[in-house]
């Protein structure tokens, strides 16, 4: 049974209109999909999905929610960030529409002195920028912030699905950064796994950098599906799709990767509600 919850169309930074993804859905058998914006930030943030075009947005989901509802289940999201000095807007932010769920990321991790914050997943050209003026190039303590604002995010939010959770090292470049084997960079993602399962979230394993080839691997990566298995952490995989055509890429391999590891399951959200279903065989 397929499902893809993360994906961004033209209202944010994805490329085609919503009913285009649906399409898309349609024709490859998916059960459910959901529609994840990224929320509209408070301050300039060209990916984000204007604050004045919200309500056009839930209205648009909620009308092709009801107009393929014979078809398929559509569900309205936002994928929503931690900004810890003003938690209130993001849980504002979740009151201020019908939002049947939510992802919660990180990709900001700190300020600049004045005052900008710092995005760790542009271009790294601006990720050496704060890399350097914020953190004065110590890969130590840069991956210790990302990894300890994930857990405060978790801890904050308790969102009911981790995007991406250790996007941070989209931006590892030979000699400049830690990689994911790297056992600093480990004992922090493990350490923050850890605190998903107290909180009873699911993690999503994040398959764009593999179709985008950026990484040889997911967010997270399969080096921690063992353990994470151990952990009894519950999974979902997504696709975090910017075009309908990335619906469900590299669905198979992550499937394959979860099997491997000894799950057996895997979570969707169905029936309004987050449920486990077999792996699909496909
Ligand atoms: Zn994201
Ligand atoms: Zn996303």
């Amino acid at each position: 049974m397929l499902s893809n919850i993360h994906m961004h169309t033209h209202f944010c930074d994805g490329g085609e209109a919503p009913v285009k993804y649906v399409h898309a859905a349609l024709e490859k058998g998916l059960a459910s999909l959901g529609f994840s914006a990224h929320a509209p930030a408070p301050f300039e943030c060209n990916w984000a999905l204007p604050s004045g075009r919200l309500k056009e947005y839930i209205n648009e989901i909620q009308e092709l929610k009801e107009l393929y509802k014979s078809q398929i289940q559509i569900y309205l999201g936002l994928e929503l960030d931690y900004f810890p000095d003003i938690l209130s807007y993001s849980q504002n932010l979740l009151q201020s529409g019908p939002f049947d769920y939510f992802i919660a990321s990180v990709h900001f991790i700190d300020n600049y002195p004045d005052g900008r914050r710092w995005t760790i997943d542009g271009p790294n050209e601006e990720f050496r920028k704060g890399f350097e003026e914020i953190f004065q190039n110590d890969a130590l303590t840069v991956t210790r912030k990302f990894f300890e604002y994930t857990r405060k995010m978790i801890t904050d939010l308790n969102p009911p699905v981790i995007g991406h959770i250790d996007k941070l090292k989209m931006q590892y470049r030979p000699g400049s950064f830690i990689p994911e084997d790297h056992p600093y960079f480990r004992e922090e993602l493990l350490k923050t796994l850890e605190v998903a399962q107290k909180a009873g979230s699911i993690v999503e394993i994040n398959t764009r950098a593999l179709y985008k080839n950026r990484e040889e691997t997911f967010y997270p990566g399969q080096q921690v599906f063992k353990e994470m298995h151990e952990m009894g952490i519950k999974v979902m995989v997504n696709s975090d799709a910017h075009l309908p055509h990335e619906i469900t890429s590299e669905f198979i391999n992550a499937f394959n990767a979860l099997s491997s590891a000894g799950y057996s399951e895997h979570y969707i959200l169905k029936d309004n509600i987050f449920q486990a279903v077999k792996l699909p065989k496909i």
